[in-house]
């Protein structure tokens, strides 16, 4: 099983990042398995990052084995979406962009993936992912809003792009970008997230 990543989805998000340009083609980035923070449990923070991010992000999983799949049949290849935080230690991340070296340590460390306990058909919210709301709060002030309608690269272009370059497998996830509104996470904190107004993160910082 691998999470694959993308990066800069959202142009909200990229003005506050780093104001470049959006990528003509979707960027994306791998986490191993060993990041995943399943069923709500606490989120500890690592010892060797003084500033680790929250990106709040719908989920979608794999349900077949996909390779070189065409954009109009992607949809046949997920039917329930769900909600992750994608943990960036922001700190570690700059320094390796500055270095132009790779991002892993920033990334892909232990728990680095929390994902929702559950996942919702997609039929039962409408049919339509690019038609998804989700919003994420810190200590019940929220911080995050995202539309998916807002993406610049819709969830079947991504799979489309992906699988040209490595096979998609059943139960592979895909976070698929974050919108404005990442911020630091300190001990103590308490994070949720709905979509659809379905409260599906609900955990503790530590
Ligand atoms: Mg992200």
């Amino acid at each position: 099983m691998k999470i694959i990543c993308i990066g800069r989805n959202y142009a909200d998000h990229i003005r506050e990042f780093d104001n470049g340009d959006p990528s003509a083609e979707p960027i994306f980035f791998l986490k191993p398995d060993t990041a995943l923070l399943r069923n709500n449990a606490a989120f500890y923070l690592p010892s060797f990052s003084r500033e680790v991010h929250y990106e709040t992000e719908l989920v979608v999983r794999i349900t077949k084995v996909g390779k070189c799949v065409a954009e109009r049949f992607a949809h046949r290849y997920y039917d329930e979406v769900g909600l992750g935080i994608d943990f960036t230690a922001r700190d570690l991340q700059r320094e390796a962009m500055a270095a132009g070296l790779p991002w892993e340590k920033a990334k892909g460390f232990d728990h680095s993936a929390a994902l929702s306990p559950v996942f919702i058909p997609l039929e039962d919210i409408g049919g339509d992912v690019q038609k998804l709301t989700f919003e994420m709060s810190l200590n019940s002030e929220t911080r995050q809003r995202g539309d998916t309608s807002m993406m610049i690269f819709p969830v079947d272009r991504v799979i489309s792009y992906v699988s040209q370059f490595m096979t998609l497998r059943m139960g592979d996830l895909i976070y698929t970008g974050t919108p404005a509104g990442v911020g630091p996470v300190h001990s103590g904190d308490n994070l949720k997230a709905s979509l659809m107004g379905r409260e599906l993160l609900n955990f503790e910082i530590k």
